[in-house]
């Protein structure tokens, strides 16, 4: 089976110090690809120094908005090119975040989670912390982090929803505390109105398996919350990957629709198959 192209909404600049190509390669690998729209949303800057190392700082923003905006000009007789940011949520950082994403036009921002208080726990230099760590308790504060995250109404998408599983740690199938975190968290998604991403990036981790678990997906469908597609290319060979394993995914669970944003504006789409 094959499908109409979806819009890729993840993706990153070397403005994060950990990818390469800039957003004209990007765009034109996007083409390559047969994809008809693409949104770049790179790590946004975050105050207090938190990860600085994986971002861009407060004074890349505008060049960055100016790179995509040129891009977006330059592009659009064949590819709709959108411009969005991945925001942290970390507790204690959400005024300044909230006024960052305020002071610009975006057309989303994903909200993600990759620290559990200060270990961040998807950073291969902090793989060794999972060893002194209660896998079930990881999973239920990151889970208790996202639905904190959507409860603040400051994002549209959740980011990779399940990536505290990326090295392979698992938490037991029969986690009753896990399985209530998720839905407290996919309610809380609901509740506010916003969109999970599927994200193909964990088809490219040890643990080889789509952003969120299929579990999540089911749960998500059932409370009609919709998803919006992303590759998290931090290259742009990686643009469009796994695009079809996603829709395969969410076609088992009778998702017919997809996210796509404009100027914060979510537009539902139908995914329609090629015969
Ligand atoms: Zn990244
Ligand atoms: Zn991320």
């Amino acid at each position: 089976m094959k499908y109409f192209s979806v819009p890729d909404y993840h993706m990153h600049t070397p403005r994060c110090n950990h990818a390469v190509g800039d957003v004209r390669t990007y765009a034109q690998a996007a083409i390559k690809h047969g994809l008809t729209e693409i949104g770049i949303s790179d790590h946004s800057p975050m105050p207090n120094g938190f990860d600085a190392a994986w971002r861009m700082g407060l004074a890349e923003l505008p060049g960055y908005l100016q790179e995509v905006e040129m891009v977006c000009d330059e592009m659009q007789a064949d590819l709709t090119v959108r411009i969005g940011l991945e925001a942290d949520f970390h507790p204690g950082t959400e005024v300044a975040v909230q006024s960052m994403i305020d002071a610009y036009t975006w057309d989303y921002v994903i909200g993600s989670v990759h620290f559990i208080g200060d270990w961040g726990f998807d950073n291969p230099d902090e793989i060794h912390r999972w060893d002194t760590m209660d896998v079930e308790d990881a999973y239920v504060a990151y889970f208790d982090l996202l639905a904190r995250s959507a409860a603040t109404g400051m994002f549209d998408i959740i980011g990779h929803p399940d990536l505290i599983k990326k090295f392979g740690q698992r938490a037991p199938i029969s986690s009753h505390r896990v399985d209530q975190a998720e839905s407290n968290m996919l309610d809380a998604v609901k509740e506010a109105g916003m969109v999970l991403e599927i994200s193909s990036a964990g088809l490219r981790k040890p643990i080889k398996e789509i952003y969120p678990h299929e579990r999540i997906i089911e749960k998500a469908a059932k409370r009609q919350i919709p998803f919006a597609f992303g590759s998290d290319a931090h290259a742009p060979e990686e643009v469009g990957h796994g695009m079809e394993a996603c829709l395969d995914m969410l076609s088992r669970y009778g998702v017919q629709e997809m996210a796509s944003f404009e100027k914060r504006q979510c537009i539902m789409k139908p995914i329609r198959a090629l015969a």
